[in-house]
């Protein structure tokens, strides 16, 4: 699906790791640790994802993601747009390779928030992306911050806590896991492992 975009990464920077991925279950703390994290290393881009998904409140478009509508969607599908895209508890995600292209050739450092279906995609098609896995000191701390967000109406959460399970069984194909305790801890775990993987490069 996206060979070109693959191919031009590894010729233009072999052996390089400048792709994130952070993925985790729905109301862990991504979010919350990537904002600590992009606060202190502002030069890092995260990419705007699309979604089918309707915009909760104070979310706006082209800032938290693109809303699509399904058939927008759909047609992105079509055309071969996106590097990677999921089904996820009921709405369509997916990231669009142009951006990803554009940062890469830019050689800036890029981070994607995205769920575990699409993380293992993103890997399979660009082996030296780097996948870190955010996990919950436990899952009742999970659901009850997934609760105490006031995002979600009771089915949808339901949906969402149905794909824990799987999401964890997915996190073993992962590089690296932060748990998201206390925050600070998680957001210095997180600039580790980035760092760490900066010098390799
Ligand atoms: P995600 O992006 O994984 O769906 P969010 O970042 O929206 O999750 O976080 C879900 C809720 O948990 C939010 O209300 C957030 O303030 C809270 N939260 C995130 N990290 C922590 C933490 N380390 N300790 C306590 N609450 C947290
Ligand atoms: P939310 O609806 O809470 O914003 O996101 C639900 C899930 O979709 C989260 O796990 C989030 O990481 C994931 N997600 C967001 N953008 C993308 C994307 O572009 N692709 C994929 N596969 N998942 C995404």
């Amino acid at each position: 699906m996206a060979c070109s975009l693959y191919n031009y990464n590894m010729n233009k920077n072999s052996g390089t790791k400048k792709l994130f991925v952070i993925s985790g279950s729905s109301g862990v703390g991504k979010g919350t640790v990537l904002k600590g994290f992009l606060e202190k290393h502002p030069d890092f881009m995260l990419s705007i994802s699309c979604t089918t998904r309707k915009p909760r409140s104070g979310e706006v478009d082209g800032v938290n993601y693109f809303f699509l509508t399904p058939e927008e969607f759909q047609d992105c599908i079509d055309n071969n747009k996106f590097l990677e895209w999921a089904e996820f508890a009921g709405n369509r995600y997916g990231t669009k390779k142009k951006y990803i292209q554009q940062c890469l050739a830019e050689g800036k450092d890029i981070i994607l928030e995205i769920d575990t279906q699409g993380a293992l995609q993103v890997k399979k098609q660009m082996p030296e992306a780097v996948l870190i896995f955010i996990c919950p000191p436990s899952i009742e701390t999970l659901e009850n911050r997934l609760r105490g967000r006031h995002t979600e109406d009771e089915a949808t959460i339901q949906k969402r806590l149905n794909e824990v399970k799987i999401e964890l069984e997915r996190a073993e194909n992962f590089d690296y896991k932060v748990v998201n305790d206390d925050l600070q801890t998680a957001i210095s775990g997180l600039e580790k492992i980035i760092s760490g993987e900066q010098e390799k490069c």
